[in-house]
């Protein structure tokens, strides 16, 4: 069954929500302190414990509610605001943990062009400028036409100009040099996108850094 919830999720493999039943939330109005360009609170980000404590994703709140109303996980961590369906009034959780103990594949953490450029801290890897992620492009270290894997070893974060001066060809033909060689996706890995994404998030602080 392809259907959405009512939430407009699709199930992910590994856990699958089809039988979620929920309604619609209703978001409360952000206060008035917390400024008008503040994104919708389904969005905000929420740290996922494993059943052992162990920081293991981070997802959106949105997701987060689903996993609760199965009875999948449970909140650790509440937020400051509220969403309401017909039926109930949730606290917008901002650590959950997992009821039951899940194995990590390691490599499960989405290669994104997002967690690409966290890893690499908006740094050029070649002329080593920080730049805004907009500035910035992911680069093929081996070109792709040369069989370069689109991999965490494979990409680094590039600003336009290198990229340019670099095309189709390794760093070594361009004369460019790698400010640090890409590092593969570990635990650490992991943790130091967790604790990037969740550096504004007083509240994981105590499960993220120890
Ligand atoms: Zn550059």
């Amino acid at each position: 069954m392809k259907a959405k919830t009512k939430f407009g999720l699709r199930p992910r493999p590994n856990i699958s929500i089809e039988h979620a039943v929920v309604e619609a939330p209703v978001v409360t109005p952000a206060p008035a302190t917390m400024g008008p360009v503040r994104r919708s609170v389904l969005q905000e980000p929420v740290l996922v414990l494993n059943a052992t404590y162990e920081p293991i994703n981070v997802t959106a709140v949105r997701r987060a509610l689903v996993l609760m109303l199965k009875g999948v996980a449970q909140a650790e961590e509440i937020n400051h605001s509220e969403v309401h369906s017909a039926q109930q009034t949730m606290k917008v959780p901002s650590v959950i943990r997992l009821l039951a103990y899940r194995l990590i594949p390691q490599q499960s953490r989405a290669l994104s062009r997002k967690n690409i450029l966290l890893r690499d801290k908006n740094t050029c890897q070649f002329c080593g400028r920080t730049l805004p992620a907009s500035e910035l492009t992911l680069d093929h270290v081996v070109p792709r036409s040369r069989g370069g894997r689109s991999s965490w070893e494979n990409l680094v974060a590039c600003c336009y100009e290198c990229n340019n001066r670099k095309g189709d060809r390794t760093p070594e033909e361009a004369g460019l040099r790698l400010v640090r060689r890409p590092r593969p996706f570990t635990l650490h890995t992991s943790r130091q996108l967790m604790r990037l994404i969740g550096r504004q998030e007083e509240k994981w602080r105590k499960y993220l850094f120890y």
